[in-house]
């Protein structure tokens, strides 16, 4: 787990703005919830990903209920649902930590962050277009080039199961000849050996069944109106039969962006899907759901490596450098805070080259400096910091609105 300090922080702050600029424009509303729920909420719908059954921190709590950090996000939401019952179509997005006891590299860590929408209570396919969009236009806000989307459908749930045990039997003929994880695998969760990176496993997972094969009229029906709703919005997309994706709770629709500067092991930006069963799963109605969670961290990688998005200026407009005794520097950057400037200064009653050391690393635009002379005379000198003019002595009474004249540029409103 990690810290993240200023500017780096700022960048965070700034990601989850542009999300929530991207979404509550398309009518989704934030939903908070905790970041500790019931175990129960984890395991009841997906007690057969590695993500529940072995990298969750969870804990007996002094009242002895059995908690969890929640290692993802939408199961809270359906949680939340079926506790609120709100009237559908219920759409929210969400930020915020997960903890998952994975090992750490880059891109993975065992704190981290996603942002995401869900929108439950609706099976319109062009919903799933609507999700995918808000995360394309996202990314293209962000001013990342090399996305890529990948799709699948898992069909409807009888499909799915057909499936899986198609998939079972071609794994098992496999015998000896799998490897040793995807034997354990098979025994767990048939789909995931289809994730398989490992070598040996490569000439069996490409001959196995293909889950289009499966398809109901329906299901195939609602995966052909979600790729007709892509190609009608421009959305370049690939149709991926592997795709299965880690929480085994979806159905229908799945998809994943990926970030092509990225290392293979770790290249999802994102990934979301349909989940047909999760509300009812936690004591709810049945309810359809559809949405996806994008990875801080790992976006803040691709940006990085881009060269995009990178850290937010700091955006001062004025740094006070007073060697009077500090009371001016008080008084001034709390006139200038209050009059909508951003201002700060040096403490300490440094020495004038210390105090404009700390100016000139502040960002600011202009250094606000009273010496002996000005306070006699009760002026402040203005000196731009970035070559806009030269010097010049202020009256005091007049600083706030000398700034304002010299432009509104870089004025935030008070
Ligand atoms: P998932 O909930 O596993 O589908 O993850 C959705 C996205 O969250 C992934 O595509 C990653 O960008 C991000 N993510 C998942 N697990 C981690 C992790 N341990 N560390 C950093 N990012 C993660």
């Amino acid at each position: 787990m990690r810290d993240i300090l200023p500017p780096e922080s700022g960048r965070w702050r700034h990601f989850t703005d542009v999300f929530a600029d991207v979404v509550e424009r398309a009518g989704y509303g934030q939903l908070i919830t905790p970041l500790l729920e019931d175990l129960g909420v984890f395991t009841r719908i997906g007690d057969a990903t590695d993500v529940v059954t072995k990298e969750m921190y969870d804990f007996v709590d002094k009242g002895d209920r059995h908690i969890a950090l929640r290692p993802e996000m939408t199961a809270s939401v359906c949680r939340a649902f079926a506790e609120h019952r709100p009237t559908p179509p219920w759409k929210i997005w969400y930020s915020g930590s997960n903890f998952r006891y994975e090992k750490p590299q880059r891109g993975r860590y065992r704190q981290f962050d996603q942002v995401g929408v869900e929108v439950l209570g609706a099976d319109d396919p062009y919903l799933d277009v609507e999700v995918i969009a808000l995360a394309w236009e996202f990314y293209a806000r962000l001013g990342l080039q090399q996305v890529s989307l990948i799709v699948n459908s898992l069909g409807e749930p009888a499909d799915r199961a057909r499936y899986v045990e198609a998939l079972r039997d071609h794994f098992t003929s496999a015998g000896d000849t799998l490897s040793e994880q995807s034997r354990e695998t098979l025994g767990r969760n048939p789909l995931r050996v289809l994730d398989s990176k490992r070598e040996v496993d490569q000439t069996h997972i490409a001959a196995a069944p293909q889950i289009a094969e499966f398809y109901s009229d329906g299901a195939a029906a609602h995966f052909n109106a979600v790729l007709a709703g892509l190609r009608a919005l421009d959305i370049p997309f690939t149709v991926e039969p592997k795709l299965v994706r880690g929480l085994d709770y979806y159905r229908r629709t799945i998809f994943e962006f990926q970030g092509g500067t990225l290392d293979s092991a770790q290249n999802a930006l994102g990934g979301g899907g349909r989940y047909d069963g999760l509300v009812a799963a936690l004591g709810g109605p049945e309810t359809p759901g559809v949405g996806f969670a994008l990875g801080l961290e790992r976006t803040l990688l691709a940006c990085d490596d881009e060269l995009v998005f990178g850290a937010a200026p700091v955006g001062l407009d004025a740094f006070v450098v007073d060697v009077t005794g500090g009371l001016q520097a008080a008084a001034i950057t709390a006139e200038l805070r209050a009059a909508g400037f951003g201002t700060d200064r040096g403490y300490d009653n440094r020495s004038m080259k210390a105090q404009m050391k700390l100016a000139n690393r502040s960002g600011a635009r202009f250094a606000l400096i009273v010496g002996d002379d000005e306070l006699a005379a009760g002026t402040v000198v203005v000196k731009p910091m970035y070559g806009e003019g030269d010097q010049v002595a202020v009256a005091r009474s007049e600083i706030s609105a000398h700034l304002a004249s010299l432009s509104d540029q870089n004025r935030r409103e008070p």
